[in-house]
């Protein structure tokens, strides 16, 4: 995989006289007498060199280097995964043992060129000219039928404009060069490699987490039935034998069992965990999807989340954030955490109710799914992250603060959503827009207009969870005066 720069013009310039100088020495040993004849020759040959370099127009190198991490922890399993996606064997890139190689290549496959070929190259600093970049590489026929075009692009972009070089031996770092006749271009072309490689390697790297977690979470379905199997044993045994201390028999039965439970136990134990461990790798870099606020029941949570699927496909809602413990905002929480194996962020207080909530089985009024296929997080105490003050959710981009409002007649303490860059203010029950607002404002309003005031959240917007958005400052004319704000 391992390519020289080749015909390059400023390389030539260097090239020509110091091949005539390595030639010399070899020739006057074997041909002494002609040495007029090949000084005359070694110069006309350099000469010759200097102008097709000069005739070539000139080039410009963007490079760069990074050194590839192993896959998710996995060694060169998910490479070899990896590899087969795109069609590389890995006998081809050096073998599984030697990675950095089989990412030189991935630079070149089509999943990677092929966006940088039909993108288009600015040509001037301004980047107000823009040109297809099979124009700007002069493909022959650029305006073909596009899949000829792609097709020539590529081979193009392989051919002339990148090469890649890996250090194997020593520091496995793999170095990318691309060179072409701008240097915007050049630049632009090298970070759309680096970006499409990122992407590539995040992909790959949350679908075999993801793959993962399913393998656990089946194995670990079974190792609960298991568990479940080995304590009903127990309970069998212990309700027939309630006198067994004079039986040695019954007494090395009795501790048989309970070593197979312990046993049972430790197993469920650690398949937890790495369900939770893969599950953390499958979302890290990852968009996800926050949902604020489960009201009312499963078929209700099971609507919006189909509605969520739709508006935002292909990323998991991750966090269901809670504001507080009434069924109008807390009667779905059941439907998220079976479907989606959400975490629930929610008030400190409410922690023990919240888990009651989700633990109750059967679940009486209408057996839902939650009853029916109970997740395994629920029992381990998976499910929740409590607020004290604060909590912030983000995936990088994306920022949600949440607040632990105090003060409030309505519950004791409910949380608030922030989201600073929107400046949306999310809250519930406090102000509630379906209604006209009071002319003077609640204990409640003030206490979190009091709480906006001191956090100096820079909100312009109200999001109640109650009504229609309205705009902060008619919230500050009741809440605030209009004077203070
Ligand atoms: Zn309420
Ligand atoms: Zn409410």
């Amino acid at each position: 995989m391992t390519r020289q720069p080749q015909r390059a013009g400023s390389a030539q310039v260097a090239a020509g006289p110091a091949q005539a100088e390595v030639a010399l020495p070899w020739i006057l040993a074997v041909l002494l007498r002609g040495l007029r004849a090949i000084l005359w020759f070694a110069g006309a040959g350099a000469a010759i060199s200097l102008v097709v370099a000069l005739l070539q127009p000139r080039r410009y190198t963007s490079s760069f280097s990074f050194f590839p991490q192993s896959v998710s922890g996995q060694g060169t399993d998910g490479l070899a995964a990896l590899a087969g996606q795109v069609g590389i064997s890995l006998g081809a890139v050096g073998g599984s043992s030697q990675p950095p190689q089989l990412f030189a290549a991935l630079i070149e496959t089509r999943e990677v060129l092929g966006p940088v070929a039909v993108d288009t190259v600015a040509t001037t600093g301004s980047g107000t000219e823009r040109v297809p970049l099979a124009e700007f590489l002069g493909i022959s026929g650029a305006d073909g039928p596009p899949p000829v075009v792609l097709e020539r692009t590529i081979e193009a972009l392989r051919r002339d404009v990148i090469s890649t070089g890996v250090a194997a031996r020593t520091t496995g770092v793999v170095s990318v060069r691309v060179r072409t006749k701008s240097p915007q271009v050049s630049l632009a072309i090298a970070a759309r490699l680096l970006d499409g490689l990122n992407r590539y390697n995040r992909q790959i790297r949350q679908a075999q987490a993801a793959e993962e977690r399913r393998f656990i979470e089946g194995r670990l379905g079974a190792a609960r039935a298991a568990l479940r199997a080995a304590e009903d044993a127990l309970q069998r045994f212990l309700q027939t034998n309630r006198q067994f201390a004079g039986s040695p028999q019954l007494s090395l039965q009795r501790g048989r069992l309970e070593r197979e439970l312990a046993l049972r136990q430790q197993v469920v134990t650690g398949l937890t965990q790495q369900s939770e461990d893969a599950r953390i790798r499958e979302v890290r870099d990852t968009p996800i999807i926050t949902v604020i606020e489960a009201p009312l029941n499963e078929e209700r949570s099971l609507a919006v989340i189909a509605d969520v699927k739709k508006l935002i496909p292909n990323k998991p809602i991750r966090y269901l954030v809670s504001t507080h413990h009434h069924w109008d905002h807390l009667g779905g929480v059941r439907a998220y955490v079976q479907q989606e194996g959400v975490t629930i962020v929610l008030q400190q207080n409410n922690h023990a109710y919240y888990a009651e909530v989700l633990t109750v089985r059967p679940w009486t009024l209408k057996p839902d799914r939650l009853a029916l296929a109970p997740p395994e997080e629920v029992a381990e105490g998976y499910t929740f992250e409590t607020v004290g003050q604060k909590y912030v959710l983000t995936d990088g981009t994306k920022v949600m603060e949440v607040y632990n409002v105090q003060g409030l007649a309505h519950a004791q303490g409910m949380l608030m959503a922030y989201l600073p860059k929107e400046k949306l203010l999310i809250e519930a029950d406090i102000v509630d827009t379906d209604r006209p607002l009071p002319a003077t404002p609640t204990r409640d309003m003030t206490s979190f207009y009091k709480a906006a005031q001191m956090l100096k959240l820079d909100a312009s917007q109200i999001v109640p969870i109650h009504g229609k958005p309205i705009p902060w400052n008619d919230f500050v004319k009741v809440a605030g005066g209009s004077k203070s704000n």
